[in-house]
């Protein structure tokens, strides 16, 4: 097993990662979790057909309620949100409560949100079970839902006891969902350390057929580069939203392609297109396009995208709660090191696209 911690300043955690659950137990007593203190598994549906044996192990060692919303980001509102809080009422939640969020982003975002507010907040457990969730959600604490038709409007920050991962959860999950965090596993790669991107360029056969031990390698460095963003030096810095590279284009895509194209499939070419502004304002290394291009290739990401709805997607852009006025984008400024808030224009933005994924 390996772990890695986790240092958030006020406080310290650590992340397990695994290709089996049979640690998990071991860990409450060591985390401060008290078994026989009430804890809530919050999951999916679909999760707790495909892990039923393991949710209800979970729940035969210990003082154990389960509460199962219906799967996918349409659940991410105020009313799941209500429901979960009466749920706990209903079973005498309490102060040394813990919950345990076992599922994907959307049930980490949901069961977090009421962690860090039920009673002013009660323990949390992360058990990530998508790569998204596992590569990127599972640390930084931002815990949210959606409001109003706007994504992530209510949100807090709240960080977990301790989380843990198990690779072998990713054996279930359909290629869409692995896509969308591959995305994400390239972006760290582009913007936190040339040595992941060499590792996914010449394992990315194994990362495909999701062995153990590749994923498990990827998981740990993504972590440790996210955490580093969000807690190191950027920090001080204020560079953590170079988390956000390749991000404002990728929205632009989902909306102008009315989410035809996925989530991961839109970070990989939001990349791309950021790559090649960074080429355009800071004459970064040249082959930098080309490697990018060549790994989402091998992992079966699209490289090319035409924009047709061209107003759809500027209006995305310009209404992306990250930009205010002006539009800001983070890009690279060498092969090292990312800029955030670079000022661009639109003309700019539509000649990257013409010279990277809107290429004949
Ligand atoms: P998700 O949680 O909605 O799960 C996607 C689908 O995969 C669901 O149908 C789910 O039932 C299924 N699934 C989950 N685990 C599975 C498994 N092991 N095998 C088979 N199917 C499985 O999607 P996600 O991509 O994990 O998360 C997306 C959400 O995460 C979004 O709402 C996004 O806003 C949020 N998010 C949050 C942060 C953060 O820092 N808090 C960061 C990134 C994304």
């Amino acid at each position: 097993m390996k772990e890695i911690i986790v240092d958030t300043v006020d406080k310290k955690y650590s992340v397990y990662i695994d290709n089996n659950i049979n640690k998990f137990h071991t860990l409450f007593e060591k985390n401060r979790i008290k078994i026989s203190e009430k804890i809530f598994i919050v999951t999916d549906r679909l999760v707790y057909e495909l892990y039923k044996d393991i949710i209800e192990h979970i729940k035969s060692e210990n003082n154990c309620k389960i509460f199962c919303i219906a799967q996918g980001e349409k659940e991410k509102n105020i009313y799941t949100i209500q429901n979960l809080y009466d749920f706990l009422l209903e079973n005498d939640a309490n102060k040394n409560s813990t919950i345990i969020a076992f599922g994907g982003g959307t049930v980490g975002d949901l069961a977090g949100f009421v962690a860090s507010t039920y009673m002013g907040g009660i323990k949390l457990v992360n058990v990530p079970t998508t790569l998204l969730s596992q590569v990127d959600s599972c640390i930084g604490g931002k815990v949210r839902f959606n409001y109003g038709n706007v994504k992530d409007l209510i949100g807090n920050f709240y960080n977990p006891i301790f989380v843990y991962v198990c690779t072998r959860f990713l054996k279930t999950l359909s290629n869409k969902e692995f896509k969308n965090g591959l995305g994400e596993v390239v972006k760290y790669g582009v913007i936190g350390d040339v040595e992941l991107l060499n590792f996914i360029n010449l394992n990315y056969k194994y990362i495909l057929e999701r062995e153990n031990d590749k994923l498990g390698h990827i998981v740990k460095e993504c972590l440790r580069i996210k955490s580093e963003v969000l807690f190191g030096e950027c920090r001080n810095k204020g560079l953590t939203n170079v988390l956000d590279f390749g991000h404002i284009i990728a929205y632009g895509i989902e909306m102008s392609s009315k989410f035809t194209v996925s989530y991961g499939e839109a970070v990989g070419l939001g990349m791309l297109v950021s790559i090649k502004l960074s080429q355009n304002k800071f004459n970064i290394p040249l082959d930098t396009y080309g490697k990018v291009e060549s790994i989402l290739k091998k992992l079966s990401m699209p490289v090319k995208y035409k924009v047709d709805n061209y107003s759809s997607f500027m209006y995305a852009i310009n209404h992306d709660k990250k930009n205010n006025d002006k539009l800001k984008f983070v890009l690279l400024e060498d092969n090292e090191r990312c800029k955030a808030k670079v000022e661009v224009s639109e003309e700019e933005i539509k000649m990257a696209l013409k010279e990277s994924i809107n290429r004949g």
